[in-house]
């Protein structure tokens, strides 16, 4: 790393914290707010999840996604990544949007334009920084393998169970796209379905993963209260 900087996220806080107090209040008044996550136990990238104070909730699960959900995928899912995140910029962020114009779940911008982090400072010592954005709304209602997601959402036919499930769906969904829009990213030769196909076993093995263990747990408790009924 250049100049001796290491990136967390207590020195992009500060540096948040270190500019002038006007720019800091207009920025504030115009609704913008920033939440950093890491990749599980990665320092980098350091996500800036950058978003309007509106999608405030949404924002944190996006960050419960990378910093909690990225740790407990199967391991063969996270390796398809190790090399994408280890060459990923050092700063990533993401811009969360509500939907975008031409209908897209996300995608790599070519150039930073979040304020902030559009222009090169010293606080950062030269470190690598990159941007995306993924349109949380798009995500909710995308259907990414729809037999699977309609056969898996069958199964929680109870309430509770189902909008947990829901939940955890829309954060792999998120972390998928995310992994996706880095793949391009640091790869921006590689050929979308190359991409997509990694992206989507993401998905589709992560689901599984969890769906597996929902359910061991799901027969556990019925065993118990099957027990309890002799
Ligand atoms: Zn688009
Ligand atoms: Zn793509």
């Amino acid at each position: 790393m250049e100049g001796g900087v290491t990136i967390s996220a207590a020195l992009i806080e500060n540096y948040l914290h270190s500019r002038p107090r006007l720019v800091r209040w207009i920025e504030w008044l115009a609704g913008r707010r920033y939440r950093l996550a890491h990749f599980g136990g990665r320092r980098t990238p350091l996500v800036v999840i950058a978003h309007s104070f509106r999608d405030s909730s949404t924002s944190r699960q996006v960050a419960l996604a990378a910093e909690q959900d990225w740790s407990g995928v199967p391991n063969r899912c996270r390796e398809a990544y190790d090399e994408i995140l280890f060459s990923a910029p050092e700063i990533l962020v993401l811009q969360l949007r509500r939907k975008n114009l031409c209908g897209c779940l996300g995608h790599r911008h070519p150039v930073v334009g979040e304020g902030p982090f559009a222009e090169p400072h010293e606080a950062f010592g030269g470190a690598g920084i990159g941007e995306i954005d993924i349109a949380w709304r798009r995500v909710e209602t995308w259907q990414a393998l729809p037999l699977t997601d309609i056969a898996f959402d069958a199964q929680f036919l109870d309430g509770t169970r189902r909008e947990e499930f829901r939940a955890h769906q829309f954060r792999l969904k998120t972390l998928s796209i995310m992994l996706h829009e880095i793949n391009h990213l640091v790869a921006p030769q590689e050929p979308e379905n190359a991409v997509l196909e990694r992206s989507l076993s993401f998905y589709r093995d992560t689901l599984a993963g969890y769906m597996e263990e929902t359910m061991a747990s799901l027969s556990l408790t019925i065993d118990r209260s099957f027990s309890r009924l002799e």
